[in-house]
């Protein structure tokens, strides 16, 4: 078998799982939607075909006051617990286990009646929380048992305690957010019982036969969290108290140090899980950029766990764990850490989903069924848009040829991969590839079909993208200015004094480019440790500035914050980034010409020269359409707003209809 150790089955006692595969939380934006439980059952049932061995829900609350926001996600009534049947149910019928996540928010939520240990803001919300009176406090611990109960009855297999993150339980532990004075603050033994408590009374609410999971926060990453040895502690008493599987989650979501974007190696924080090794009996579980089989094989072979978690991997692929077990390395749609169409979703109140593979989260809406009307099909342009169209019409029974002008296939996304933390959309790239050649599409690479050509098809779709756009700047054909593409293949030498038109995704991400070749190298996980501050015990530190190589001034019209175009998961650690290598940033910018001086703009009326060896062209898009056709998707269609996420799945829509 080409990955023994996450095929090993594991005995948790009352129930051997099949292998090392777990589905963490994830919210999905489903869990207050009207129709929701059922595109849960959906997409749960899906993928425990696909083969995970464990799965958990995302995070309900025990009680109202811990909701994550005004539309109640709840296990807290006899309603709730019918509700949640047709989940169970329908992943039981699929083979498979799940477990309901108890999350209360505490400070976190977003709504009036927020309640915490201590009365104290945090700098991710701007409400305030009530501070939690004892008797409150009981009656919470109370409602994480009841709450549990209610999950055994609903048909669940398990519930995993949320006690990482910064939630609630996180709340009570650290000293940097619990200032109590009674027995539930000061010292670590008062500020535990809480945790403590809460699985003792959930064990006691579900007898012995059922999976209690309890996800620990192994990594803090914020001053004032608790430091590695009182971790341990809290390990060892939670197993105490009741806990068969010790889940790991890494940092608060208020930390500011990337935990699950692209800037974090694969794997990279699964020594803080290793650290509890010895801590515990029970198995342990690593968590965090776990994104391909071989990332979890390392982590169980090296012993740092016994089981690894995988969230957002399952949306990229709901069958991984069968592809792996199977060995087909190269069947698996790799999730790229993108976050854009699921995390960054979920911040703006939309459900998620998933850039590489559209159908998640849309399991009962986009359905590909085989055609009984087979068609000749001619798709033109390989990059996602029509990558994911030829793949799912070809899969469906139509007869697919893909025309690419280039001489490989991937568009855009042969550029985003050469920017700092995107290389895996290289493993795109790759995997579309070889689906399209398992779906016998016939690919033509270096050509551009004729229209005699494409008369002999019975249907034409044009996904020809984008070109960047030229602005009208007096002196663009001076040879300091340069377009991004040319950067980004390398292609254009880059001055010391760097002047970049436009802020959008592409600006800043060139920026980023230019500086990662000077002084990053994030995909070595101690190099990321240690540009991040982190010690091997879990402590912060203040970085050593960087040495940058280029001196950027990054410039645009419009007078929006910067960055407001990026993934609210994301854009912060970019613009951060930016911040610590001295990139000066203007906005409200007119530009005026540019010659051998550089860039001169007007700035509030007043005229201005932005030194410059190299002006970078980072202007948006304009769509690439040079002839007409009855289907056109991706950037051909709409430059404006264009990233690959629309592209796929504007892509996977007409493939569904054709
Ligand atoms: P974009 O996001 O539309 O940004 C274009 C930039 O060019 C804006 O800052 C705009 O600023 C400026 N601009 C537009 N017209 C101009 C003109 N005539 N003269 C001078 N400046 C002009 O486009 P992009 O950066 O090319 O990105 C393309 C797509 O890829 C985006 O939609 C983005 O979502 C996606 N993408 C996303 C990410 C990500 O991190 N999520 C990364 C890369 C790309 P002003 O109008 O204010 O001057
Ligand atoms: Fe992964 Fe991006 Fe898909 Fe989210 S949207 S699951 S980060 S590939």
């Amino acid at each position: 078998m080409s990955y023994p150790h996450l095929f090993r089955p594991l005995d948790l006692g009352h129930v051997t799982l099949p292998n090392r595969i777990m589905m963490g939380s994830m919210h999905t934006g489903l869990e207050e939607r009207p129709d929701g439980m059922q595109r849960l059952a959906a997409f749960y049932a899906e993928r425990a075909r696909g083969g995970a061995a464990l799965m958990v829900t995302g995070g309900f609350s025990p009680d109202a006051a811990g909701n994550l926001g005004p539309h109640p996600a709840m296990m807290a009534s006899g309603a709730d617990r019918d509700r949640h049947k047709v989940i169970t149910r329908a992943v039981h019928e699929a083979g498979g286990r799940i477990c309901l996540q108890l999350l209360h928010a505490g400070r976190y939520g977003k709504h009036p009646a927020i309640v915490a240990p201590s009365a104290l803001k945090s700098p991710i919300n701007p409400i305030v929380p009530r501070e939690m009176t004892a008797a409150e406090i009981e009656r919470t611990l109370d409602a994480f048992g009841a709450s549990a109960a209610l999950a055994r009855e609903a048909g669940y297999d398990g519930v995993e305690v949320m006690g990482s993150e910064g939630y609630l339980i996180t709340q009570f532990l650290a000293p940097r957010t619990n200032q109590r004075a009674d027995d539930w603050g000061g010292s670590l033994a008062n500020r535990m019982r809480f945790a403590l408590e809460a699985v003792r009374r959930t064990r006691a609410a579900v007898g012995a036969d059922f999976i209690l999971v309890y996800r620990i926060s192994a990594l803090e990453l914020v001053e004032g969290g608790l430091p590695g040895e009182e971790i341990v502690q809290l390990a060892k008493g939670v197993e105490a108290a009741g806990a068969s599987l010790l889940n790991t989650g890494i940092g608060w979501h208020e930390a500011r140090i990337p935990t699950i974007s692209q800037a974090v190696p694969r794997g990279g924080f699964a020594w803080a899980t290793r650290r509890l090794r010895n801590a515990v009996k029970i198995p342990l579980i690593a968590s965090n950029r776990i994104n391909a089989p071989e990332v979890g094989e390392q982590i169980l072979a090296r012993g740092d766990a016994d089981m690894v978690s995988l969230a957002r991997a399952l949306l990229a692929d709901a069958e991984f764990a069968n592809k792996a077990k199977a060995g087909d390395r190269a069947a698996i749609n790799i999730c790229i850490a993108c976050n854009q169409a699921c995390l960054d979703h979920i911040f703006v109140g939309r459900f998620a989903s998933c850039l590489v593979n559209p159908r998640a989260g849309r399991e009962t809406k986009l359905v590909f069924e085989k055609t009984s009307n087979r068609k000749n099909i001619a798709v033109i342009g390989g990059g996602p848009a029509g990558l994911c169209f030829a793949a799912i019409a070809a899969e469906r029974g139509h007869a697919v040829t893909l025309y690419e002008k280039d001489a490989q296939l991937g568009g855009q996304f042969n550029l985003a991969k050469k920017i700092p933390g995107k290389q895996e959309f290289a493993e795109s790239v790759a995997y579309f590839a070889e689906r399209l050649r398992r779906a016998g599409v016939e690919v033509m690479l270096n050509t551009i079909p004729s229209s005699d050509t494409l008369k002999n098809y019975d249907e034409v779709v044009l996904a020809t993208g984008v070109d960047a756009r030229r602005p009208a700047i007096p002196g663009l054909e001076h040879p300091s200015v340069v377009g991004y593409a040319d950067v980004l293949a390398g292609r254009a030498e880059v001055g010391e004094k760097v002047a970049i038109i436009g802020m959008g995704g592409i600006g800043f991400d060139v920026a980023l480019y230019l500086l990662e070749r000077s002084s990053r190298a994030t995909l070595d996980p101690q190099a990321f440790l240690s540009h991040w501050g982190i010690s091997p015990s879990g402590s912060l530190s203040q970085p050593a500035p960087a040495a940058p190589a280029h001196r950027i001034t990054m410039l645009k019209r419009s007078s929006t914050p910067f960055g407001d175009t990026l993934g609210k998961t994301t854009g912060w650690v970019h613009r951060a980034e930016l911040a610590r290598n001295g990139v000066k940033m203007l906005k409200g910018v007119e530009y005026r010409r540019i010659d051998d001086a550089g860039l001169h703009i007007a700035l509030d009326g007043k005229e201005q020269l932005v030194p410059a060896d190299t002006v970078i062209l980072c202007a948006g898009q304009v769509s690439r359409r040079a002839i007409e056709a009855p289907h056109v998707i991706g950037g051909a269609r709409e430059a404006g707003e264009l990233d690959a996420k629309r592209a796929m799945l504007e892509g996977a829509e007409l493939a569904a209809r054709l």
